[in-house]
C-alpha cells in the first residue's frame, strides 16, 4: 500500500479563496487588514519567515506593516513598539518574529501584545481561551494540521492521536485542539516527549500520529501502525552538496518508508509547512474583522 497524500498547497489554497472574498467584504466597508511585525536583529531563519509573511500579505492584498530593529534593541523600547501597534485602530494583527535576543524575556513581549491582537496566539489570554474551547484565534501550525484533517475528512472521533512533542507552539495546543467535544475532533490524545518510557510502543498505537520532533527522519515504518494516518511537521536541514544551496529540507520521518504503510502522509516540504502562513492569515482576516477590543 502507498499513503495517499496529504499536501499542505491544497488544502490552503481553498483556505485562501475565502479570505480572498472576507477581505473583499471588509474592503467594501472601508477596513484595509494590516498585520504589523516586529523582527529584532538578523537572524537569517527569522529573515525568511519575516519575508514570507511579507508576501502573502501582499499577494492577499493585507497591508504589511514591517518593523526592523536591531539586535541590541532593549525590552523596553520593543515594548513600547508593541504598544503603539496595539494603540493603532488601523492595525489588526501584531506579532513578533521569535526567537528574540537573549536579553529580552519573550515571555514579558508577549503578554505585551493586545490578545484581540494576537494572531500567532502566543498570549496566555488566548491559549486559555483555547483549552477551554472559546478560542477568537489558535495557534498557526496546531490549527493549520486540524485544517488538513478536516479537509481531507481524516476520522478523528473515538480514534487514538499520539503527538510526538511537547513544545508551547506545537505538541501542547495540538493536542488541546484534537481533545475538545466536537465533529472534526473528539480524539483520544497521548503526547509524548524525550523521557516517555515505551516510547515505541505507544507511538505505534496511533491511529492518527502526528510528529513534532526536529529530529531528522527519526520514524521509521517500524514504529508505524499498518494504516495510520502521519503528519510530519518536521523540518530539519539536512547537508546535501547535490541540493541547490548545499542542504535540503526533510521531516522527522522517514518518508520513503513509511508511505508504504501509512494510509495518508504528508511530505516535507509541501505538506504542514504551507498551512502555518496560512493560518496566521486567517487569524489576520480574523482580527480585522472582530474590530480592535480592548
Ligand atoms: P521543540 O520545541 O524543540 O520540541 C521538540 C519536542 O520533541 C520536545 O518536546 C522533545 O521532548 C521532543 N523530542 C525530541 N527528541 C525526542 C526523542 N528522541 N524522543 C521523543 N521526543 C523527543 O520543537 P518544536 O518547536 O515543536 O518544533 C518541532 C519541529 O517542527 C522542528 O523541526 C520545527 O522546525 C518544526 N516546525 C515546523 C513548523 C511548520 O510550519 N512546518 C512549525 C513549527 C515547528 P522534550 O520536551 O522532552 O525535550
Amino acid at each position: 500500500m502507498t499513503a495517499d497524500l496529504i499536501l499542505g498547497k491544497e488544502v490552503s489554497e481553498a483556505i485562501y479563496s475565502n479570505l480572498r472574498e472576507r477581505i473583499d467584504v471588509l474592503k467594501a466597508k472601508g477596513i484595509e487588514p494590516c498585520l504589523a511585525v516586529i523582527m529584532v536583529g538578523d537572524d537569517p531563519a527569522s529573515l525568511v519567515y519575516v519575508n514570507m509573511k511579507d508576501k502573502k500579505c501582499k499577494e492577499l492584498g493585507v497591508k504589511s506593516l514591517q518593523q526592523h530593529v536591531p539586535a541590541d534593541t532593549s525590552q523596553e523600547e520593543l515594548i513600547s513598539m508593541i504598544r503603539k501597534l496595539n494603540d493603532d485602530d488601523s492595525v489588526h494583527g501584531v506579532l513578533v518574529q521569535l526567537p528574540l535576543p537573549a536579553h529580552i524575556d519573550q515571555s514579558e513581549v508577549i503578554k505585551a501584545i493586545n490578545p484581540a491582537k494576537d494572531v500567532d496566539c502566543f498570549h496566555p489570554f488566548n491559549l486559555g481561551n483555547m483549552v477551554i474551547g472559546e478560542a477568537d484565534f489558535l495557534p498557526a501550525t496546531p490549527a493549520g494540521i486540524h485544517q488538513m484533517i478536516l479537509h481531507y475528512g481524516i476520522a478523528t472521533i473515538g480514534k487514538h492521536v499520539v503527538i510526538v512533542g511537547r513544545s508551547n507552539i506545537v505538541g501542547k495546543p495540538l493536542a488541546n485542539i484534537m481533545m475538545q467535544k466536537g465533529e472534526g475532533v473528539d480524539a483520544t490524545v497521548t503526547v509524548v516527549n524525550s523521557r516517555t518510557e515505551r516510547f515505541e510502543d505507544i507511538i505505534r498505537m496511533a491511529d492518527i500520529l502526528i510528529v513534532a520532533m526536529g529530529r531528522p527522519r527519526f520514524i521509521t515504518a517500524d514504529m508505524v501502525k499498518e494504516g495510520a494516518v502521519v503528519i510530519d511537521v518536521g523540518t530539519n536541514r539536512i547537508e546535501d552538496p547535490a541540493a541547490k544551496n548545499g542542504y535540503r529540507v526533510v521531516g522527522d520521518v522517514d518518508f520513503e518508508h513509511v508511505k508504504e504503510k501509512a494510509s495518508a502522509i504528508t511530505p516535507v516540504p509541501g505538506g504542514v509547512g504551507p498551512m502555518t502562513i496560512c493560518m496566521l492569515m486567517m487569524n489576520t482576516i480574523k482580527a480585522a474583522e472582530m474590530g480592535v477590543r480592548q
